[in-house]
């Protein structure tokens, strides 16, 4: 079979020469694939509207020797409100970039898949906490892609009293008796390990209802950030930058 009928999810598009583009697709058949669209920076191609960032549909994708060619697209949902705000679309760029990431080539992972696009549905909605919502996702997608955090208490004592410490040489949360004095330390509150222990096990639908402090908020973005750096291949991640960038904007403003 050369043909692949899939529902997917557009993680990137990129411009190739003047006419088409290339994209970055996670479908729900065949995992993370590359596609030319042709023909899709046209104005009036018919593939044009299918081919940004987190468009969800049903694609049916031609198979040559290196690369998929988009044939059909029949668009389900483009997240107009993502587009509309420039928070939540840091948000969705984020999400995307790391599936695009750590998530390897032609593996279907519907687990994955379904994360997202719930991730993506919530987003779209005007009252869910971006933050809240994009740290949820980061220790979801890290669960099923099997680095679940320990976050039970102190790695080494199984302390749950805290206070706790993130060692960064070793990748791991410690009380102040095991915690190793090299690396960086930083603390990391019980009720922050409390708020993402709550993320780890929550369903999408709980998140909207979730809040979180300033301060409890920056330490978990800390932690998660430096997890991802210390235990995957993710390496500088762009959109977390320009969310982090966004976000601080707009505390600063408020
Ligand atoms: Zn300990």
């Amino acid at each position: 079979m050369k043909l692949l009928k899939t529902k997917a999810l557009v993680l990137r598009s990129r411009p190739l020469g003047e006419r088409d583009r290339l994209l970055s697709l996670l479908t729900l058949e065949q995992g993370k694939l590359s596609a030319v669209a042709p023909g899709a920076r046209k104005i009036k191609s018919r593939l044009a509207a299918g081919v940004d960032y987190f468009t969800y549909g049903d694609f049916l994708l031609y198979k040559g020797r290196s690369l998929y060619t988009v044939n059909q697209l029949e668009v389900e949902m483009n997240f107009a409100r993502i587009r509309g705000d420039i928070r939540a679309y840091a948000c969705g760029m984020y999400l995307c970039e790391l599936v695009a990431r750590l998530v390897e080539e032609g593996q279907p992972v519907p687990p994955v898949f379904n994360l997202l696009l719930e991730c993506l549905f919530c987003l779209n909605k005007k009252k869910v906490d971006g933050e809240i919502l994009v740290r949820f996702f980061e220790l979801k997608l890290l669960s099923l892609l099997g680095y679940r955090p320990y976050l039970t208490g102190c790695l080494k004592c199984g302390d749950e009293q805290g206070p706790f410490f993130w060692n960064n040489e070793e990748g791991a949360i410690f009380c102040r008796r095991c915690c190793p004095r090299t690396g960086e330390i930083f603390p990391f509150a019980k009720g922050t390990l409390a708020l993402a222990n709550f993320l780890l096990e929550a369903s999408p639908e709980r998140i909207g209802k979730i809040r979180a402090g300033v301060e409890q908020k920056k330490e978990l973005q800390h932690f998660t950030e430096k997890f991802i750096q210390y235990w995957t291949t993710a390496g500088f991640l762009r959109g977390l930058a320009f969310l982090e960038e966004v976000y601080s904007y707009s505390r600063h403003k408020s």
